[in-house]
């Protein structure tokens, strides 16, 4: 394509894109929209940090509602906004179990757990990982999922920190 034939007057408008990446694309018609931005629509959420938060660690949320500042995610049915920045986003449900290390003076945690414990993908039940399993089915929702060893899931260094 020859490059020089663009009118002097080609301008990228920010304000277009901005509108358009608000838009949900699967609402959008095959090829109505030409979205060549990196913005993912998410639907789901969990924890990034271990915040004080009424969520539980390694579970994922659906995202009612998300802004560049915070997303509002159906906890318990009730829906319960959380800065972005102390999120992981998803665009796709998560279909692994999280690995989740064991809370430190937590009485009421099981010892027979060991140093680690699963987050159901699904029902977010929480379960013991014996004998490092590959995939692990759900004793609450059924549900046969593989165990996200390679996740390393809140134990990597904290942005800033
Ligand atoms: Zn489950």
């Amino acid at each position: 394509m020859p490059s020089g034939n663009l009118p002097s007057t080609y301008s990228f408008s920010p304000l277009n894109a901005t509108l358009s990446a608000s838009i949900p694309r699967y609402f959008s018609p095959r090829g109505a929209l030409l979205i060549h931005m990196p913005t993912p629509a998410f639907h789901w959420a969990r924890l990034g940090v271990d915040a004080p938060l009424p969520l539980r660690r390694g579970a994922w949320y659906r995202i009612l509602k998300l802004t560049s500042m915070e997303a509002t995610l159906n906890v318990k049915g009730k829906p319960f906004a959380v800065p972005r920045g102390q999120l992981e986003l998803a665009a796709e449900p998560i279909l692994r179990w999280t690995v989740v290390a064991a809370p430190r003076g937590a009485p009421r945690f099981p010892t027979s757990w060991g140093q680690q414990y699963a987050v159901c993908p699904s029902c977010r039940e929480r379960a013991p990982l014996l004998d490092q399993p590959t995939a692990m089915r759900c004793q609450r929702c059924n549900g046969l999922f593989d165990v996200a060893w390679d996740e390393h899931y809140l134990t990597k260094a904290q942005p800033g920190a």
